[in-house]
């Protein structure tokens, strides 16, 4: 990448960066990314969306179509950094480093441009919304996104390694994020007299302790899981036994298995536990997010991509956070990295930052990675 070509992405996420917008209010930074590719004449697909933008690059010979993902939505957090482009709205940054994400992706579709002549196949650009609530893959997906393309990659800035290390891991590499509500039911009654009545406090502090022999005892020892009560209401007097109790807490894994079996396991000990005291249970659980799996089969190209470049190439230790990149890999093979930023803070930090020179690390990365995986 020439300096010129950087000092101009620099620029570009600097505007981001000054410029946040939020999920689903991605409306003026949706018309940037468009003209900045017009520029380039890189053509945009006519998706339905309302927020974010899909492009694609035809290469001159016939093959397959892959995908590379950024997202461009910013978080409701007051920026605490002193950087002179700091957010220019208050409680609005760009504190994920999606504006990194999306100029490296720019900068990768401006490499491959130029190199289309030798390209065997197609290279779509999905900037897309949305990523911190989950919905903006969902939508992308529904909206045709993937549509022909047989394989998708993606990058999360990672502020802990330096700049020039990437992170590569086969499977479970983000964790899935599920939510459950629970609400036992039982009789209300005098706390003199509890054989009158069917105690849900009762019912429910069983469950809260009993919940955990799940992992314990329930699962492969090698897959790992969490599952947190993180709140739990019922009662509102000394000498009242109350007629019900509510609890709400997160699933987190990295197996997609181990994910598919946890809800029934849950259910069936919240019944089990409730008709054993008499009482009752509603049990909803709400799918948020998949596990950040990534392909095995596409380990060996991504990593040597990165080491002929000569990158330092290094495991990727998973995060128990969240990414909707996931929903992706639901349909298609994908294979996520962790990209080296060398920051000062974690991600959703006030004072969140980034090592710039990144840019070109990641922009070359993904062009020569689509180069690789189309001449396959
Ligand atoms: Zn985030
Ligand atoms: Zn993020």
């Amino acid at each position: 990448m020439s300096n010129e070509l950087l000092e101009d992405l620099i620029g570009k996420r600097r505007y981001l960066h000054e410029n946040p917008e939020l999920a689903f209010e991605e409306f003026n930074t949706t018309a940037h990314i468009k003209k900045w590719l017009e520029a380039h004449n890189i053509t945009i697909l006519p998706l339905d969306l309302e927020t974010g933008v899909v492009a694609e690059i035809k290469g001159a010979f016939a093959g397959p179509t892959i995908a590379i993902r950024s997202d461009i939505d910013a978080l409701p957090i007051k920026e605490e950094t002193q950087v002179p482009f700091k957010s220019k709205t208050d409680g609005k940054m760009h504190a994920c480093g999606h504006d990194f994400h999306t100029v490296s992706i720019l900068g990768a579709a401006i490499l491959l441009n130029d190199q289309k002549d030798k390209l065997h196949g197609s290279v779509r650009f999905i900037f897309q919304a949305a990523e911190e609530i989950a919905q903006g893959a969902k939508i992308a997906v529904e909206k045709g996104a993937l549509e022909g393309v047989s394989s998708i990659f993606g990058m999360h800035n990672k502020p802990d390694l330096p700049v020039g290390t990437i992170g590569v891991k086969s499977g479970g590499l983000m964790a899935s994020v599920d939510k459950f509500k629970i609400k036992f039911n039982g009789v209300g009654g005098h706390a003199g007299i509890p054989h009158n009545a069917i105690d849900p406090i009762v019912i429910a502090s069983q469950y809260v302790t009993s919940v955990q022999t799940i992992i314990a005892r329930r699962l492969n020892l090698f897959d790992n899981a969490v599952i947190s009560i993180t709140s739990i209401h019922g009662g509102n007097t000394w000498n009242v036994i109350p007629d019900s109790v509510e609890l709400e807490g997160t699933v987190r894994t990295f197996q997609p298995d181990a994910r598919a079996a946890i809800p029934d396991l849950m259910k069936n000990l919240a019944e089990s536990i409730a008709q054993g005291n008499g009482g009752s249970v509603e049990f909803i659980w709400d799918d948020y997010l998949p596990v950040v799996n990534n392909d095995a089969n596409l380990e060996e190209i991504v990593r040597k991509t990165a080491a002929d470049a000569g990158y330092n190439v290094v495991d990727g230790v998973p995060s128990a956070g969240g990414e909707d990149f996931a929903f992706y890999q639901t349909y298609i093979p994908g294979f996520f990295v962790w990209m080296g930023v060398n920051g000062p803070q974690e991600w959703h930090h006030p004072e969140y930052d980034l090592n710039e020179e990144a840019i070109k690390v990641a922009s070359e990365y993904f062009a020569q990675l689509a180069v690789n995986v189309l001449s396959k």
